[in-house]
């Protein structure tokens, strides 16, 4: 049986009421529609395209309602190749495959697909693969997507933060660095990374700066940007939350402390409200030589049985450190925030240890240099006679131990408290301050609501950090009560005179 003989009888069997043209692959005729994506009938005509084994070709246009069709060879033989599209000039014409008079055969579609062309739109594929003679003609609707580019969204980006809509601004930038990955409009990066910094998440916000500054380096901003770039570089990130206790208390070995990376260099622990209520924060700072850690915790119990690992806890992340950074026997200087048991718990742990330091301030100004790390350390009494606040240089954090926190601010010694808050006005308002960080959290999220001593569970508990503005707000408060201490309770803080 001839080939074409046995096309004959296939298509004959389908349906009897349409009798193919004998001798020849009955034409198909397609036709179907292109819109866009919206549903509207794109301006002007859009060259359809016929994709087969990966080569195109085109096959026809639309016409002014958005429909083609395709119908044989005049009109294949019409189409001006689109400098634009790969265009197969050794695709065999319908006119070399068998003398088909008009329409497109059978053959002509397996592996085909059909799309539509037009610059700066995306557009569906319909499969033709198993398309028979006899199916129906219309193909279907094509949609065209608009493409979107890495500056569409970008000046999406720049309008939406011209209009300080944050959030959009900083979706449309994530957008456009997307479909920017050569930077090659590094401006994307640098709205990322003023965005970025605004929220606080200096990490990311410093590496956007960074790819900002490779691509630009002579930009006119570039010397205030690497500025910039330096001191982000040395800030951290806080968490969203701290471990806060739990209900009923489980005090667990290994949850005893919550160890957060602040940055590189520098890590806060939270103890478990589980082992005491107290919850203290503890902090290490890491410079080239030294580690500075102040406080030990708050030590459970005597009879409860609680596992207090404290050491075992900082010379893990000592260790780390040291390994990371080819450290061989970094000092650790144990330091104090003020002398109140809940801070020196630990202290028997670490006295006498090797490479370890107990250390005490004295009562005036001084600095304490870690190796590239200057911290500067301001004898604040009045909470406690020993009461220290610690700034370091390279983070701008300043610790305030229990003179400043989020709780309830125990004054035993108002003259010299007073004293000790002024300095600290003065020095906020002369220094970059990142974060005010204390060493408790006693307020909830409520404004002047705090959590009751003792409590050991406190799922919404304040951030830990504090600003400069609450240390201006404090001594505001105290000026205001002249020599006579009152209980006085603030959004973020309550003073309270024993
Ligand atoms: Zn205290
Ligand atoms: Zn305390």
């Amino acid at each position: 049986m001839s080939l074409l003989l046995a096309g004959f009888l296939l298509l004959s069997s389908a349906q009897s009421s349409v009798s193919p043209m004998q001798g020849a692959p009955r034409p198909v005729y397609l036709h179907g529609k292109v819109r866009l994506a919206d549903g509207k009938v794109p301006a002007g005509r859009v060259v359809i395209e016929r994709v087969c084994s990966g080569v195109a070709r085109q096959d026809g246009y639309t016409d002014s309602q958005g429909d083609f069709s395709i119908q044989g060879n005049s009109q294949l033989s019409s189409i001006v190749p689109d400098a634009s599209v790969n265009v197969d000039k050794s695709f065999p014409t319908s006119q070399q495959t068998g003398g088909l008079q008009a329409g497109v055969a059978d053959r002509d579609l397996v592996g085909c697909e059909i799309r539509a062309s037009l610059p700066g739109y995306v557009s569906d594929t319909i499969n033709l693969g198993f398309r028979r003679v006899l199916d129906n003609p219309f193909i279907g609707t094509i949609y065209l997507h608009p493409v979107a580019t890495a500056e569409t969204y970008f000046y999406n980006a720049v309008a939406n933060y011209s209009q300080k809509n944050l959030k959009a601004a900083e979706d449309n930038a994530r957008e456009a660095a997307k479909r920017d990955p050569q930077h090659l409009n590094p401006k994307i990066n640098l709205l990322l990374g003023v965005l970025l910094t605004d929220k606080k998440e200096f990490k990311e916000a410093a590496e956007n700066l960074r790819i900002y500054l490779q691509a630009n380096p002579s930009a006119p901003d570039a010397g205030a940007i690497r500025q910039q770039l330096a001191t982000l570089e040395n800030w951290g990130t806080l968490p969203a939350d701290w471990i806060h206790g739990s209900d009923p208390c489980v005090a667990k070995a290994e949850n005893a402390f919550q160890i957060h990376a602040y940055n590189e260099n520098t890590y806060i622990l939270r103890e478990d409200k589980c082992i005491n209520y107290e919850g203290p924060f503890v902090y290490l700072f890491f410079g080239e030589d030294k580690v500075f850690m102040q406080d030990t915790g708050a030590a459970p119990r005597a009879d409860s049985g609680i596992a207090f690992p404290i050491r075992e806890t900082v010379m893990k992340v000592v260790d780390e450190w040291s390994k990371k950074h080819g450290k061989k026997s970094l000092e650790l200087l144990v330091t104090h925030s003020h002398t109140h048991g809940d801070h020196t718990g630990g202290d028997s742990q670490f006295a006498g240890q090797p490479n370890t330091t107990m250390m005490k301030f004295g009562a005036t100004d001084s600095t304490l240099d870690l190796g590239g790390r200057i911290l500067d350390i301001m004898p604040i009494p009045g909470h406690e006679a020993a009461s220290v606040a610690v700034y370091d240089r390279n983070t701008k954090l300043l610790l305030t131990g229990d003179t400043v926190y989020p709780g309830r601010l125990y004054v035993r010694d108002w003259p010299a408290f007073k004293a000790s808050i002024e300095k600290l006005a003065i020095f906020v308002r002369t220094h970059e301050v990142s974060h005010v960080l204390g060493t408790h959290i006693e307020m909830s999220n409520k404004p002047g609501v705090d959590y009751a001593v003792r409590t050991t569970y406190q799922p919404e508990e304040h951030t830990l950090e504090m600003t400069p503005a609450n240390i201006l707000e404090l001594y505001e408060a105290l000026l205001k009560m002249g020599d006579t201490p009152v209980r006085d309770v603030h959004k973020d803080f309550i003073v309270y005179p024993r």
